[in-house]
Parts: structure tokens; C-alpha cells; sequence
């Protein structure tokens, strides 16, 4: 069951060459695509299936700062501005919109954490404001009961995942890139130890700089290359109502539900953080750096079944790249939605916002969200590959952090002042740093 994605063409050939080759079409490949297309380098843009058909369309479109950890709130606030300006530079809609961020909540301790990364944000410039109680009933008056008090980020937004990653991917061919549908990336060839180009389905693509931008498959690419990079994923379900409910704010958490409008007027209502943890090959041989991810959010995590490993995606097989591989036989990561927690979700909805009770669930899915030990993705040159640049593990933050990911890489690519400091990013702590400080949700 996809979620709702436009569809896009694609470019009508392979090149045989490029300055750079990006796998993989979701927020952080297309945007790394983009950002180096308007700077005039030749870049392909390959995806095996369409773009952003996984994770980049079946999440809920948030776009923020409000608790994002230290190390990601510099590139969360970037990445704000950078959202807007997408819009003006394809004369396009991506949807998105500082509607700002409404959370509510009744547990004094929730709130206390909320009001230390006020105090936190305020040191870098954010602003959030912490709402009274009668400030949270009043932002929260379509639940018709009272708060014991929340936040508002105002400079928060949304944009529609349904379309925000397709418009961007139009913006690469418009400024001179190509993209690439239906087009897998088998391995790369090495000269010299580095990149020298890289196999496709479709033919060969010489470059000398690639960018592994595969979201939940980039571990198993990685492993041909005998790259150890530890990433998990977990299964979230979610499901969309249709336009109906009125006096609903534009994007509210609170613990046991949590609502986005859509742009076509509907909601998306999920249960934040609420996923299955399905055993894999690849999750077997990173359980040790996933102890302390996995302990600290236990309380919101269920097992799941043999799902993840019938997709294929964390395989620990290698192929060989005159061969149909996993990525082939697996077009589309789409896995199915959890029914009792699409239930679920919708119950809790209708409690809090009875509105919700006038309209119909018209859609649910699913979503595997690839993830590192420390929650915080890996965006960097691998060392001993030179050429091979490695962004993915968006640990559940990607969509919204996407434009300033993808500007970072193209930064690093042409030797430009890089958006933020990319020392958080770098692919060697994940060698050190597996037990270090695990971010929030
Ligand atoms: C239910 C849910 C809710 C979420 N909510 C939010 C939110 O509100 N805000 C937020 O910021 N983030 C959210 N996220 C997380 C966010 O969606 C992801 O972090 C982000 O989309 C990851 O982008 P990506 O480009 O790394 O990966 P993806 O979007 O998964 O894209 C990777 C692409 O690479 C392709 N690919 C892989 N291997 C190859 C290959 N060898 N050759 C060619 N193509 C290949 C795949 O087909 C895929 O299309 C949510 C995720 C889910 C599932």
C-alpha cells in the first residue's frame, strides 16, 4: 500500500559518464542532486524505483527544530530556510509551510524536558515558546479539554510528502542533472582505490565521485564494498483521513496521537516513535551498537515477523553486478501497514479530536525508517574509499532535514564552506562513538 506520491518522468538516457552519480531518489539523494545541478556539475540521479516512493513519501512531513538534538538543530534550522526557497527556485509547490509545531501535553515531566531544550534553543537562536496551561486549552481547544500546558515553534513547518521530493527531482532536470527511474545501482568499479564508475542495470556509468544516498538499503550496499556501517530499521505504520474535520490545528503532538494536515485537506494521524523491530540478517550483526537505541525507546517498540527479511533490504548476501540483485527483485520497500495500530491510531484520534469522528480513514501505510546507533545520520567521504560519499541512517528526521543534507554533500563535493559543521556527520564516529549519547525521536 504506497502512500499518495505524484509521478515524475525520467530523463530519457543513461549518461556514460557524469561528474557524479547519486543513488538512490528519496529527500537526500534528489537534494544532493539538486543542489549540485544549480551549481552547474553534471550529476545522474538513479533510483530502482520511483522517486521517493519509500520513506521519502510515507512520512508525516514535519519540518523541525522544536527537540531536535544538538548535534542536528543546526542543520534542522538551515534546512527551514532552504525548504522555502525550493519553492521560488522550481516555481513550484512542495507544499511546505511554517504552519509552526503544536505540542500538548498533561505530564509535568514531559514538560520540563520540553522547557530545557527551550532553554537550549534559545542559546543558538531558536525560538520556542512554552505555553501555560491556558495558552495550551486555548491552542488546543478543537480536543475540547483543558492542558496542563505545551509548546508552539512557530518557525516549525510541514511540507506534503506526497509531492515536496518529485518537484525537487523536476528542479535536477531543470537545472542540467538527469534522473533515472527503474534504475538500480549494482556496485561501483574502483581504479586505484577509488571511484572510478558505477554499475547499473541499465550500463555503466563512469565518474569519480558517487553518493550512496540509499536510505534503508545503503548497509547492504555498503557491505559489497566491504564497508561496515551499522543501520537498522524499524517498521512505522500511519494512515490518512479524508478532508472533512474543521477547527483541527495544522500539525499537533501529544503522547498518544499525533495529526498533520494534508494538502489536499486531509490529516495524517500516527503514534509517534510506535514501530516493529523485525529481526534481519544485517540487525543480527549490529545488535551489539543497537543495545542502547533499542533499550532506550523500548516502551514503544513491538517485535515484528519475518517481514524485513523476506524485503531483502538488510541482507548481509553479496552480488555480484552482472546479476539481478535485491534492489531489482525489490522495486518498491512496501511493507504492510500494522492494522491493529492503524486502529488504533484512528480511536485515539476521534478521543482526542472528535471532529475526526465525521471522516473516514482513506488510506494507511507503512514504512521502514533506517536508522544509525546514535539516531544522528552519516553524511561524509568514507575514508579509504575516496570518491565514495555515504549520507543516509536519517534516523526518522530526514524528510525534513533533506535540503540542508543535500546541500552539505553537494558542499563537500565542490569544495564549498559546507552548510554546518559536518563533524557530527562524519562515518568514522559510527566506529567509536556506537555506545555515545543516542538522540531523541
Ligand atoms: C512513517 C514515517 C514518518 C516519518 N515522519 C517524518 C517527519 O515527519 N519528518 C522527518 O523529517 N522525517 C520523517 N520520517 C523519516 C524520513 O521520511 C526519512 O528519514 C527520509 O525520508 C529518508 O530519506 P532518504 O533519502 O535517506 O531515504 P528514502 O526516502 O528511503 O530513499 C532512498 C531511496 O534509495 C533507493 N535506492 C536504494 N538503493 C538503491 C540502489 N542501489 N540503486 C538505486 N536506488 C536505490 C530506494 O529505492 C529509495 O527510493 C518518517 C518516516 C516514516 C517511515
Amino acid at each position: 500500500m504506497p502512500a499518495p506520491l505524484m509521478h515524475i518522468e525520467s530523463s530519457p538516457s543513461l549518461p556514460l559518464q557524469a561528474d557524479v552519480v547519486v543513488i538512490g531518489g528519496g529527500v537526500v539523494g534528489v537534494f544532493t542532486a539538486y543542489y549540485l545541478a544549480r551549481r552547474g556539475v553534471s550529476v545522474a540521479l538513479l533510483e530502482k524505483g520511483r522517486v521517493a516512493a519509500e520513506q521519502s513519501s510515507r512520512n508525516w512531513g514535519w519540518c523541525r527544530q522544536q527537540n531536535r538534538d544538538a548535534r542536528e538543530l543546526p542543520i534542522a534550522t538551515k534546512s527551514l530556510d532552504l525548504w522555502k526557497m525550493v519553492a521560488q527556485e522550481t516555481g513550484e509547490d512542495t507544499g511546505f509551510r511554517r504552519c509552526g509545531l503544536l505540542y500538548l501535553s498533561q505530564d509535568e515531566n514531559e514538560l520540563a524536558g520540553w522547557a530545557k531544550w527551550r532553554d537550549f534553543a534559545r542559546t543558538v537562536g531558536v525560538t520556542t515558546h512554552m505555553l501555560s496551561a491556558e495558552e495550551a486549552t486555548e491552542r488546543g481547544k478543537a480536543t475540547g479539554r483543558g492542558w496542563k500546558g505545551g509548546v508552539f515553534s512557530p518557525s516549525d513547518g510541514t511540507a506534503d510528502p506526497s509531492r515536496a521530493v518529485p518537484v525537487a527531482a523536476r528542479g535536477v532536470i531543470a537545472a542540467g542533472g538527469t534522473v533515472h527511474q527503474h534504475c538500480a545501482a549494482r556496485g561501483l568499479e574502483l581504479s586505484a582505490g577509488r571511484v572510478s564508475a558505477v554499475v547499473t542495470e541499465a550500463g555503466t556509468v563512469r565518474t569519480k565521485t558517487v553518493v550512496m544516498a540509499g536510505g534503508a538499503w545503503a548497509s547492504s550496499f555498503c557491505n559489497q564494498l566491504g564497508i561496515r556501517f551499522p543501520q537498522a530499521s524499524v517498521r512505522q505504520s500511519i494512515l490518512a483521513v479524508a478532508p472533512g474535520a474543521k477547527g483541527v490545528p495544522d500539525a499537533l503532538h501529544t503522547a498518544r496521537v499525533s495529526l498533520t494536515r494534508r494538502g489536499n485537506g486531509g490529516y495524517t494521524l500516527a503514534i509517534s516513535g510506535r514501530a516493529r523491530v523485525h529481526p534481519t540478517p544485517q540487525q543480527l550483526r549490529f545488535v551489539r551498537e543497537f543495545v542502547p537505541m533499542f533499550s532506550r525507546r523500548w516502551r514503544s517498540l513491538a517485535p515484528g515477523g519475518l517481514d524485513g527479511w523476506r524485503q531483502g533490504h538488510e541482507t548481509l548476501a553479496k552480488w555480484s553486478p552482472d546479476e539481478v540483485t535485491p534492489m531489482e527483485r525489490n522495486r518498491i520497500l512496501d511493507p504492510r501497514p500494522d492494522l491493529d495500530q492503524v486502529n488504533l491510531t484512528y480511536r485515539r484520534a476521534c478521543e482526542l479530536i472528535p471532529e475526526f469522528r465525521r471522516v473516514t480513514i482513506v488510506d494507511s501505510w507503512a514504512g521502514y525508517v533506517d536508522s544509525t546507533p546514535d539516531g544522528i545520520p552519516v553524511i561524509g567521504e568514507v575514508e579509504w574509499i575516496p570518491g565514495f560519499i555515504l549520507a543516509a541512517g536519517f534516523s526518522g528526521h530526514g524528510f525534513g532535514i533533506g535540503p540542508g543534507a543535500g546541500h552539505m554533500v553537494a558542499d563537500i563535493i565542490t569544495g564549498s564552506e559546507p552548510i554546518v559543521d559536518p563533524r557530527p556527520y562524519r562515518p568514522e564516529r559510527l566506529k567509536t562513538a556506537a555506545w555515545g549519547k543516542v538522540a531523541e525521536v
